[in-house]
């Protein structure tokens, strides 16, 4: 109760909090947007919804941070099916009022699920939201255990190709090539990282190094023993290079490079910003 009671950023509308989550069918409208991202609502639910989102710029702005978080968002669900490329794709594209019939059909798959869980994971994602863009993951390019993911463009990877501006730099010695392509946000810098050429296993973060010399981690993540972006892999899931998105509080002009590293401190790739 508390991830709602000390936020500022939902109900700006005002009271709508009844006091109790689990006995609420109708939470304060824009908190549904968690839940709706998630595909946990039910059709009644889902079109009062939509009905507010096509009127409500901050719902989409939401709906629209979240397209990046679904792969997250699935796991922590750990949901069956989750990571199907329905929610993704539907998300990754502009909001619109009326969402496509597979969601719909995802939303009736997930509304089984029972009230306690599902206000748990609104509580999940609200966390992340309220967390803002600067704990915002996504992590893609395999490691799902669904084969038809690979066919299907990631959220991240369709934000790596959209964002303006990209920088990249392959390492002498590692051999691992990484690009990162930016925004400028109010809040900092989103960043999409692309990485190819990266064996497993390891555990990595992306660093901005300000050219003040502060480092803030925009992201981190697993690499499995398979690998990413590996041209002459066997598999398709380790030819896919890895596209991980993030944020740093740095705005793009403050920051002078950026640094794959393993957990170990070895540096995997140095990327001039
Ligand atoms: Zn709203």
């Amino acid at each position: 109760m508390s991830v709602y009671g000390g936020n500022q950023g939902f109900g700006t509308g005002g009271s709508g909090m009844s006091g109790s989550m689990m006995g609420s069918p109708v939470p304060n409208e824009h908190e549904t947007v968690g839940a709706y991202a998630l595909g946990i609502l039910d059709d009644a639910e889902a079109t009062a919804f939509e009905a507010h989102l096509a009127t409500c710029e901050w719902c989409a702005q939401q709906l629209d941070e979240l397209a990046g978080m679904e792969p997250m968002l699935a796991a922590l669900a750990d949901l069956p099916g989750s990571g199907t490329p329905s929610i993704g794709e539907s998300l990754s594209a502009k909001p619109s009022p009326r969402l496509a019939e597979k969601l719909v059909d995802e939303v009736s798959e997930r509304r089984a699920l029972k009230r306690r869980r599902s206000f748990y994971l609104v509580a999940a994602a609200a966390a992340l939201i309220i967390g803002g863009p600067l704990t915002v993951l996504a992590a893609t390019g395999g490691g799902s255990d669904t084969g038809n993911q690979v066919a299907v463009a990631s959220p991240a990877k369709t934000l790596f190709e959209s964002l303006p501006d990209k920088v990249t730099a392959t390492d002498p010695t590692t051999a691992v090539t990484g690009t990162v392509a930016t925004a400028k946000k109010d809040w900092g810098t989103q960043a999409v990282l692309q990485l190819k050429n990266v064996k497993g296993p390891a555990k990595c973060s992306l660093i901005a190094v300000g050219k003040n010399g502060e480092r803030e981690t925009v992201s981190s993540w697993s690499v499995p023993n398979w690998g990413y972006g590996l041209p002459n892999a066997k598999t398709e899931e380790a030819k896919n290079p890895l596209y991980i998105g993030g944020g740093a509080a740095f705005n793009p002009n403050e920051i002078d490079k950026y640094e794959v590293m393993t957990f170990e401190g070895k540096k995997l790739v140095e990327i001039d910003a």
